[in-house]
């Protein structure tokens, strides 16, 4: 369908992009995660929004996130509650269906990849999600294993769970063959983004939603207050911690919705690809891009 766009302009105003991608159909998007606190920074803005559109938001997070912290003092249980909480109340205020937990430890994915992808596939088929959102599995200077697999297992999941022989225990619990439509990898730095998101009316949102995730948060003071010990903070630096949790993300989405040469103020990016059955299907595009067209467009919604 890109080949159908031949603007000089790379960009589509938000309304081409909304009746390109039929948005008046509700979908069902499933956003899967490694950790609770995963969505609300790259894609809470874009969630909240499609939730005010009248699509069903589904989330998967796959561990339960006990690694998340500096503190020695907090027992590994009680971190993987608190944050199970956290990301419960983030999504009520987003809109979406609760969260569902698959449990694994916190930085061990790696070492689960075969049981979380016959859960993804399950979920998948389960949920017959139209898009899934989650990590680019080949994002350049992703360190965290966890990032890289769940963004693995999902893709892998989207091409795979079409395929009735696999899993076939899954037909004998009721359930059928799915195939996603699109993979949408949310914030892609190596690869220039085709779809931004304007966020400006779901900004307040997304804040509100990240906020949940105090326990993070407090975790990354550092990164908002100069010289804050995340472990032993003061109320005042804990105050001051939603004002710089405001001004970063106010930051990073103005750097994005640059991309739209001024058409939006506040985005989020993703790089979304169309799923084939065993393959992704975008061999048209890939064999521009090889040659030199640039013919994939900005998509602004
Ligand atoms: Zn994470």
């Amino acid at each position: 369908m890109v080949k159908e766009y031949n603007s000089s302009s790379n960009h589509l105003q938000p309304d081409e992009g909304r009746s390109f991608l039929e948005m008046d159909d509700k979908r069902i998007i499933l956003a899967v995660y490694a950790h609770p606190d995963d969505g609300e920074f790259l894609a809470g803005g874009t969630l909240a929004k499609w939730v005010k559109e009248g699509h069903q938001i589904y989330v998967i997070c796959s561990t339960n996130g006990n690694l998340g912290t500096k503190d020695i003092t907090i027992a590994k249980e009680k971190l993987a509650d608190t944050r199970k909480e956290e990301l419960v109340e983030a999504m009520k205020v987003i809109g979406g269906n609760p969260p569902i937990f698959l449990g694994y430890d916190d930085g061990f994915l790696r070492e689960n990849i075969k049981d979380l992808k016959e859960m993804l596939v399950y979920w998948f088929r389960k949920l017959k999600p139209d898009w899934i959102v989650t990590f680019d599995p080949w994002k350049t200077y992703e360190i965290h294993p966890d990032h890289i697999e769940v963004g693995r297992m999902a893709s892998e999941a989207a091409v795979f769970s079409c395929f009735p022989l696999l899993y076939p225990e899954h037909m004998e619990k009721g359930l059928e063959p799915h195939q996603p439509e699109e993979l949408w990898y949310m914030t892609p730095m190596e690869h220039k983004p085709n779809r931004l998101v304007d966020i400006a009316s779901t900004f307040e949102k997304k804040i509100e939603a990240i906020l949940c995730h105090q326990s993070q948060v407090e975790m990354l003071a550092d990164m908002f207050i100069a010289g804050a010990d995340p472990t032993n903070l003061t109320d005042e630096q804990k105050a001051q911690l939603q004002e710089g949790t405001k001004t970063l993300m106010q930051m990073a989405s103005q750097a994005l919705a640059a991309l739209s040469e001024g058409k939006v103020e506040l985005a989020e990016a993703f790089y979304a690809i169309k799923v084939g059955a065993g393959h992704f299907d975008n061999y048209q595009e890939m064999l521009q891009e090889m040659i030199g067209l640039d013919t994939d467009p900005l998509i602004i919604m």
